[in-house]
């Protein structure tokens, strides 16, 4: 077992290592039984299909792969946090696109061969045939919501839209099943190859519609969360506190985010991810939300007795990855939220916190972290100001001044992507080891 040292530090293996593992061996031991599967599937009646089959039974294991990576399970979660689980997901979507694609070209090719016709022709003909119909519709919305994703459509969409385009996949997924369950010679092979798919597609659904759908619901109704509060921070930013019942028997933890929806007071389907900006107790949960377009714009308005509802708690910016007694919180703007609610939990004396923002006004919950650090004898350093007016506490010259031990202690970051990943270049820079870093990121598209 783990020994716990002091502080919620850790010794033995990291858990976001120990999770990478736990997926990696997973994907390692499916890859192989999919190869031993396709040999023993036998031959295509040409070469081009039986690259084809190849090609086929590799996307319907990456696509069975991206459910698992959405699913939300919160052993994963907690280790890896779900932007690294989105990212990771952005890029097996590519990889299933591809492979889809190679997969359709080698069909019609093969067929054409076979046929000794065109490749049009064969496209036509091969649109009558109800199973090709069904994997060509799948592999058709795969091919949009892809090409929605690419990084220069994305930019141009609203999240609504794109989030809306991104539900297709729902019933690509659907459509690529059917077409699954009609190819006899790579999916029903043999009765090895019917349990292996049958057991897969039970798993990976299964725990999409747990995690999705089934957890969530069953927590909105045993907690019923309803607003108990609306609190300006500043002209722009409002904390919303939002209490229920049994809420100690939550399991969230400082750090980590809900997505929350007031039904009501807003569209059903306008659900937004907020960090907590306090320690979660059993009375109430807090959520910190600059305004920025029409959801935060509504908080500001919000009736006590607001029903909300919940998903969560997620992400991995807890203390579950602590690893060194002295510890540094580096906050930027709005990236805030979680270091408060982490720093409420710390019980090191041994404690760094810096906050950047470009003036007091946007350093929200300042007299809260000044509160906490004065209490706990930390060192609070505040750094406003704009980078154009040469503050730049993260230059690493600047922060190793700031605080030489650096490469001994925990990092927590939280801030706007730039601010980000030009902190963790510095870290790097600095010789913080990987292990001793946590970010969140607060983007998860
Ligand atoms: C894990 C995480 C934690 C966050 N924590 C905080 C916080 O504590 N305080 C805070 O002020 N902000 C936080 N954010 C950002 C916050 O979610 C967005 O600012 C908010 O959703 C904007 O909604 P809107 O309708 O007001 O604005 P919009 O104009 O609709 O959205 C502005 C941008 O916010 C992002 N966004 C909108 N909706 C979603 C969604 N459902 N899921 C993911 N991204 C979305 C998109 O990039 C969008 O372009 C967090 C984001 C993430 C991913």
């Amino acid at each position: 077992m783990r020994a716990m040292l002091r502080s919620g530090q850790r010794s033995g293996l990291p858990p976001a290592v120990a999770a990478q593992w736990v997926l990696g061996i997973w994907v390692l031991a499916n890859i192989v039984i999919v190869e031993y599967l396709f040999v023993t599937a036998g031959q295509g009646k040409n070469e081009q299909l039986t690259a084809a089959k190849f090609f086929g039974m590799h996307a319907a294991l990456i696509m069975l792969f991206q459910l698992q990576l959405v699913a939300r399970v919160p052993w994963v979660d907690r280790r890896l946090g779900m932007d690294k689980l989105t990212l990771w997901h952005r890029w097996v979507g590519f990889a299933l696109l591809w492979t889809i694609v190679t997969h359709a070209v080698l069909v019609v090719l093969g067929y054409a061969a076979l046929d000794e016709a065109s490749a049009a022709t064969t496209f036509l003909a091969l649109s009558g045939v109800p199973a090709s119909l069904l994997g060509m519709t799948a592999a058709a919305l795969v091919i949009a919501v892809g090409t929605f994703s690419a990084r220069r459509a994305r930019s141009k969409l609203r999240y609504e839209v794109w989030h809306a385009l991104h539900l297709l996949l729902y019933v690509a997924l659907v459509v690529a099943f059917l077409h699954q369950l009609m190819e006899p010679s790579a999916f029903r092979s043999t009765s090895m190859a019917y349990a292996y798919w049958g057991a897969l597609w039970v798993l990976s659904l299964g725990s999409l519609v747990v995690g999705r759908f089934v957890v969530p619901i069953y927590r909105n109704l045993r907690h019923r969360f309803v607003v108990e509060e609306v609190l300006p921070e500043s002209p722009s930013v409002v904390s919303v506190r939002v209490t229920g019942r049994r809420l100690d028997q939550l399991s969230a933890r400082p750090g980590q985010f809900f997505i929350w929806r007031f039904p009501g007071h807003n569209p059903w389907w306008c659900a937004n991810p907020f960090s907590l900006s306090a320690a979660p107790d059993d009375r109430s949960l807090r959520l910190t939300a600059r305004v920025v377009g029409d959801a935060t714009a509504s908080f500001g308005s919000m009736p006590a007795g607001a029903r909300a509802v919940l998903e969560g708690p997620y992400g991995a910016l807890t203390s579950l990855h602590r690893r060194q007694p002295g510890a540094l919180y580096i906050a930027g703007g709005m990236g805030v939220t979680p270091i408060r609610s982490l720093l409420e939990e710390e019980e090191s004396k041994d404690v760094v916190v810096i906050y950047r923002a470009r003036d007091l006004e946007e350093a929200v919950l300042l007299d809260e972290i000044r509160g906490l650090a004065d209490s706990r004898s930390w060192q609070l350093h505040t750094a406003l100001g704009r980078s154009a007016d040469g503050v730049r506490p993260f230059e690493p010259s600047n922060l190793a001044a700031l605080v030489p031990d650096i490469a001994e202690r925990d990092v927590f970051v939280c801030g706007p992507p730039a601010m980000t990943s030009a902190l963790l270049e510095t870290l790097r820079a600095l010789g913080v080891p990987r292990r001793q870093v946590h970010a969140e990121n607060f983007n998860l598209a």
